[in-house]
């Protein structure tokens, strides 16, 4: 692991936001092994001892995952462009003082457009793993397609399409109807979902995640609600 900084460590514990922490250590609230340290940047050694206002901080943060109904028209960004606004903007002031300490990073993304399940988490070792392309997280999508979809156009994502970057891999598709197509997919590609139907000549028109590993979406759209450590490790 790289090693902190002392605002950061004080923030990825959830023991502040990271502007505040920069406050408290420059107040010299903060002790390092039983020093007081008045630099945020100061690093941080591996099993220091940091307390706050004297109270020793937990370094082992506990995982914390918000399951969120992004609604269409935000960036899963931290800036907003263009007037469009972000997936931040909409949840942060939502969160309770117990949840607005940490800093929240989005797992995966979605599209502008796309609406849906989108996880978030205080937790950069779960984003790494949930995003990795060896864990084959599965995401489960439902796709309004222009032109009638039927089995035999759908057949050849079963298998895996070819796209300018590469072979996808094999994803499970079920047809609702003739404009409703489920996939699901085991990668997070760029774009890959609207790709791989415009590849079998059925274009996107409407896109919307319903479940991301074993976890469904179940909040209204623009709200979220926070998962279970069960949930967690059994779905993610
Ligand atoms: N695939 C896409 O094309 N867009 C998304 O937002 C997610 C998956």
């Amino acid at each position: 692991a790289k090693p902190d900084w002392l605002s950061r460590a004080l923030a990825r514990a959830g023991a502040f936001p990271l502007a505040e922490a920069e406050e408290a250590i420059r107040a010299g609230r903060v002790t390092l092994n039983g020093r007081v340290v008045d630099q945020p940047l100061a690093p941080v050694p591996e099993g220091a001892v940091i307390r706050v206002d004297g109270a020793e901080l937990a370094r082992e943060v506990e995982t914390r995952v918000l399951a969120f109904h992004k609604p269409a028209d935000l960036l899963t960004s931290t800036v907003s462009q263009h007037r469009t606004g972000t997936v931040y903007e909409v949840l942060l002031p939502q969160l309770p003082d117990e949840l607005s300490r940490y800093t929240w990073h989005a797992i995966g993304r979605l599209d502008r457009g796309t609406t849906g399940l989108l996880l978030f988490t205080n937790d950069e070792k779960l984003v790494a793993h949930a995003t990795s392309p060896e864990t084959h997280l599965p995401k489960r999508y439902v796709a309004t397609v222009q032109g009638t979809a039927d089995e035999s156009k759908v057949e050849p994502l079963c298998r895996g399409v070819m796209l300018e970057d590469g072979p996808t891999r094999p994803a499970k598709v079920k047809l609702r109807d003739a404009h409703t197509v489920e996939v699901t997919v085991t990668e997070g590609r760029h774009h890959q979902v609207k790709r791989m139907l415009g590849a079998v000549g059925l274009p996107v028109r409407a896109l919307h995640r319903e479940a991301v590993g074993g976890v469904e979406l179940d909040v209204a759209e623009g709200t979220f609600r926070q998962l279970t450590p069960e949930e967690i490790s059994l779905g993610l």
